[in-house]
């Protein structure tokens, strides 16, 4: 297959792909319309106008071109006021409106002149923005000289400026200019660190310029994948800013970028996009780039016919509009049309007069793609000699452009920019890792707060339940302590009476009470101290005689309330006996330990049984006919028990 070029392609109808054009410097405007209809009228424009007007262009939230009469305006009557900073930073953006109304020999006078002035040289934003007016100018000179040395000049300016914008517009020119002489090294490698600045500097209009020189260098070099991603990046950077010229131009590549991967629907919506703004501000140029691309998308859908009319018509716009590569691109286009519908003569034709413009192509790579598709025109019609120079020619100039663009430096560029853009990824990564942290963190705080915060509740529950109990506890021990008798640790009076209370009401008892025999005497004899003695031995030995159904407790001074379970006198006297004994034992310890004292004491007692006879009978009525039932046992002699069933009172 020799008629088969670097790039595969073959002579089908596909082979427009091959001059999926970049888009060179060489891509102006011409709307002189405005132009003239200001000089005509000159309206004037007060300061605060034009200082609005000036700092929105500056900062391309308005397009030029669209704005082409007002800033002409502008710029007129900052110079006849003499509004100095004003002035000149307006004499900046008018060397680029004329830049992009392609006039040159006027752009030329005017860069010249302001960059003269000594002042100027003072603002570096308008001093470097008219350098880059001039380099673009002087890029479109056929003597390549003055450009190069200004080249030269700024590569030196952009070692020691410092501002960052001041950087910009030195790569954005060095890029222009790299591009114009097809160093695609050079402009590689100036756009990277401008995209990195003008990233920094959120200036979108200078991100899409240093993206599409980007993707434009992956398309020459045939990686076509990333070509279309920075191509798509050119157009989202650009969107972002109201420069309708670069935005235009970012749809256009990546129209073409979509072209080379075969999105012909897509291409084209973009392309009619560029089409549309290149129309409305009259830009032929442009127009002819756009119409180049839609006769191809319409020569690869088959539609031979509208392809050929919008392939002509683009060769005299693109000659008018002196976008050469246009204009033969456009000629080969038609070319190949010609071939694909098999009038191999036309084609013949036509592509002999590529052949003899062929110097007019901007690139040795388009040259190259010409020769190969004029190589397998002149080998389908027969004529070897013609072949033979075709190739010979082809392999000259894609040596130029390897030489020129140089394969493998340009992918050293490409993996360094893509490391770049992963360290880039892995420092945001980092960055939003940092805030999830920070996050985490704060999340944390809140739950180790809550937490605190529930567990200082549950604290002050807890504190609250233990006061609550505690309080619980000593009224109980209150409570305790005032049913119960100090000396003795029996109940006392308040204590036996609740308790004589409750046992009347449930059950059938015997309540007895007990009077110790003359203890005034004891008192008297051996003291108070001796008698709290005998009064504890009664209590033990009260204690030890009853089971744990029966009751006693002090009643007052020496006398004792007994609740007995039972309504037996037997049982009655039964206790009576064994108390009489067990105080006699207690007694007996007491005088052991006090040998002073020689005393036997007794004690008397009245009992009162309780039934259904006399349940109705209240407590204290009870206790009198027990205490009378005392009182006779005293009578009696003491030192006894007397019992009885109460008689209803
Ligand atoms: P009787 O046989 O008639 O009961 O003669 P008695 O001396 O016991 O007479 P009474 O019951 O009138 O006297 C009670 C005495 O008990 C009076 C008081 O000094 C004494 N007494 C009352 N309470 C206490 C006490 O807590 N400790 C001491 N040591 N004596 C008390
Ligand atoms: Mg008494
Ligand atoms: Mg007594």
């Amino acid at each position: 297959m020799i008629n088969q070029s670097k790039h595969g392609f073959v002579t089908n109808k596909c082979t427009f792909k091959k001059f999926v054009f970049i888009l060179l410097v060489l891509f102006n405007t011409s709307s002189y319309a405005a132009k003239e209809s200001v000089e005509s009228t000159h309206h004037a424009m007060d300061y605060k106008t034009t200082r609005t007007l000036i700092n929105n262009i500056r900062s391309n939230k308005l397009d030029y071109l669209k704005n082409a009469t007002e800033l002409t305006i502008a710029f007129e009557t900052s110079k006849v006021q003499n509004w100095g900073q004003l002035h000149y930073q307006a004499a900046a953006l008018y060397s680029e409106l004329l830049l992009r109304e392609e006039k040159y020999d006027e752009l030329y006078l005017h860069v010249n002149h302001y960059l003269d002035i000594e002042l100027i040289q003072k603002q570096p934003d308008v001093f470097l923005s008219l350098l880059e007016s001039k380099i673009k100018y002087l890029s479109r000179q056929d003597d390549g000289y003055p450009a190069q040395s200004l080249s030269k000049e700024l590569e030196e300016r952009l070692l020691i400026e410092s501002s960052t914008k001041g950087k910009i517009i030195i790569l954005r020119a060095l890029a222009y200019y790299y591009t114009s002489i097809d160093a695609l090294k050079s402009a590689l490698k100036v756009s990277h660190v401008g995209l990195e600045l003008a990233i920094e500097d959120e200036d979108f209009s200078s991100q899409g310029f240093f993206y599409r020189k980007i993707g434009d260098a992956y398309s020459v070099s045939n990686d076509k994948e990333k070509a279309l991603e920075f191509a798509y990046k050119a157009v989202s950077a650009s969107e972002k800013s109201g420069d309708g010229h670069f935005t235009s131009k970012a749809y256009w590549s990546l129209g073409n970028a979509l072209l080379g991967r075969d999105k012909n629907d897509e291409a084209l919506k973009y392309i009619t996009k560029a089409l549309a703004y290149f129309t409305s501000v009259n830009m032929h140029e442009g127009m002819a780039y756009a119409q180049y691309s839609v006769a191809s998308i319409l020569f690869s859908q088959g539609k031979y016919d509208e392809a050929i009319i919008g392939a002509k018509n683009n060769i005299s716009l693109a000659k008018s509009a002196g976008v050469f590569d246009m204009q033969l691109a456009s000629m080969i286009l038609v070319s190949e049309i010609f071939a694909e519908q098999g009038q191999l003569q036309q084609a013949n034709q036509m592509s002999d007069e590529v052949f003899t413009i062929l110097d007019k192509f901007s690139r040795s790579l388009y040259k190259a793609e010409f020769l190969t598709t004029h190589y397998q025109l002149k080998r389908r019609l027969g004529y070897v000699d013609d072949a033979f120079t075709a190739i010979e020619q082809e392999l000259f100039h894609y040596k130029k452009h390897f030489e020129a663009t140089s394969a493998s430096n340009i992918k050293t560029l490409q993996v360094k920019f893509e490391v770049k853009e992963k360290e880039d990824e892995i420092i945001k990564l980092a960055h939003e890792n940092k805030i999830n942290e920070l996050k985490a963190k704060e999340e944390n705080q809140q739950i180790i707060i809550w937490r605190l915060t529930t567990a200082l509740a549950l604290m002050l529950v807890l504190i609250t339940l233990l006061l609550f109990y505690r309080q619980l506890g000593q009224r109980k021990k209150y409570h305790a302590m005032a049913s119960t008798d100090y000396l003795t640790g029996c109940p006392n009076r308040r204590g036996i009476m609740l308790m004589a209370e409750e046992q009347l009401k449930e059950q059938d008892i015997t309540i007895a009470i007990v009077d110790l025999d003359h203890f005034k005497k004891i008192n008297d004899t051996y003291g108070h101290d001796i008698g709290d003695l005998f009064l504890v031995a009664f209590a033990k030995a009260a204690k030890k005689t009853l089971r744990e159904d029966d009751k006693f407790g002090r009643y007052g001074g020496e006398e004792w309330l007994f609740i007995l379970n039972t309504t037996s006198k037997s049982t009655t006297k039964g206790i009576y006996k064994r108390l009489a004994e067990n105080f006699a034992n207690y007694c007996i310890d007491v005088r052991a330990e006090n040998p002073q004292v020689n005393w036997s004491i007794t004690f008397s007692m009245g009992a009162t049984i309780c039934n259904s006879t006399n349940k109705e009978t209240s407590l204290n009525d009870l206790i009198k006919h027990a205490d009378n039932l005392l009182y006779r046992a005293k009578e009696n002699g003491r030192d006894q028990l007397i019992i009885q069933s109460s008689s209803k009172a």
